[in-house]
């Protein structure tokens, strides 16, 4: 008997856990209802709706996002108002995780511990994320499920505590799948490019847009193959594959955001990680 602790650290996850009070409510969510993932909410059309107090953008037929932090341990009140006025609220509490401590040595030394000429950079980089990150669009393709955006070996889990050439590092905020250099990168879902540049540790990286705050990004890319404004569909190549930034070989890490809360992606697909092909 496999247990729900293997199926969810194999990534088996995807299917959406619905939270519902009884059959009589009129709110929805799914997903894992973990520490990292995405939840989606589901209320009756012309809602609105709220995460610990603060109003969230509710799509008109009534779906949102909101999301636990990797750390969270709090329970979350989820609160919707309907077009009659009634009111639901859910108290959500995070499934705590154990996350892992990973060495990563062979970095470039200049990654993990920069000059102060370009740490300034890497803070210019990050305060233009977290602006891009403040995009609150109108479009649902969150309330999909994902695609793996490639195959590959995951040689990088979420939450995992880094300790990079000997230095701790922040914990690891995505999945890291290794595969050759130049294999294809595929959008999850539908996505507006947000972003496509070269950063100092990210390497050549990616910003999808997949509206009501839930971003996806795509770092070390050896080719970015979307520019901002580009509308991308669920399966579009997006980029290549490589190890650019701060990486020791050719992998995507593939992350998540709900605004600037940083998801596990892995933790909303709708399929098991992808083997290598
Ligand atoms: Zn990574």
């Amino acid at each position: 008997m496999i247990s729900r602790r293997l199926l969810l650290a194999s990534g088996l996850a995807t299917l959406a856990i619905p939270a519902r009070a009884d059959s009589s409510s009129r709110l929805i969510l799914t997903g894992t209802m973990e520490q990292g993932s995405l939840i989606v909410g589901h209320a009756p059309p012309g809602a609105t709706a709220t995460f610990d107090g603060d109003a969230v953008s509710v799509s008109p037929d009534g779906l949102f996002a909101c999301g636990f932090s990797w750390d969270r341990t709090k329970p979350a009140d989820i609160a919707i108002r309907c077009a009659d006025g009634t009111r639901e609220t859910r108290t959500v509490t995070p499934i705590v995780r154990q996350y892992d401590v990973q060495r990563v040595n062979g970095l470039p030394q200049s990654t993990v511990t920069p000059s102060p000429e370009i740490i300034d950079r890497i803070k210019a980089e990050h305060a233009r994320l977290a602006a891009a990150r403040k995009t609150d669009s109108a479009h649902t393709w969150f309330a999909e499920p994902f695609d793996w955006p490639a195959p590959g070996i995951m040689s990088g889990v979420f939450g995992s505590y880094r300790i990079d050439n000997g230095v701790p590092m922040s914990p690891h905020m995505g999945v890291d799948m290794a595969n050759a250099e130049g294999t294809p990168i595929h959008a999850p879902t539908g996505a507006i490019v947000l972003m496509s540049e070269e950063f100092f540790l990210e390497g050549g990286f990616t910003l999808l847009d997949h509206g009501h705050g839930v971003f996806t990004y795509y770092m070390h890319q050896s080719a970015r193959l979307v520019k901002p404004g580009d509308q991308v569909g669920r399966g579009d190549v997006i980029g290549k594959i490589g190890k650019t930034g701060r990486a020791t070989g050719p992998h995507l890490h593939w992350g998540m955001n709900w605004f600037n809360v940083r998801l596990d992606p892995s933790r909303s697909t709708k399929t098991p990680v992808p083997q290598k092909a």
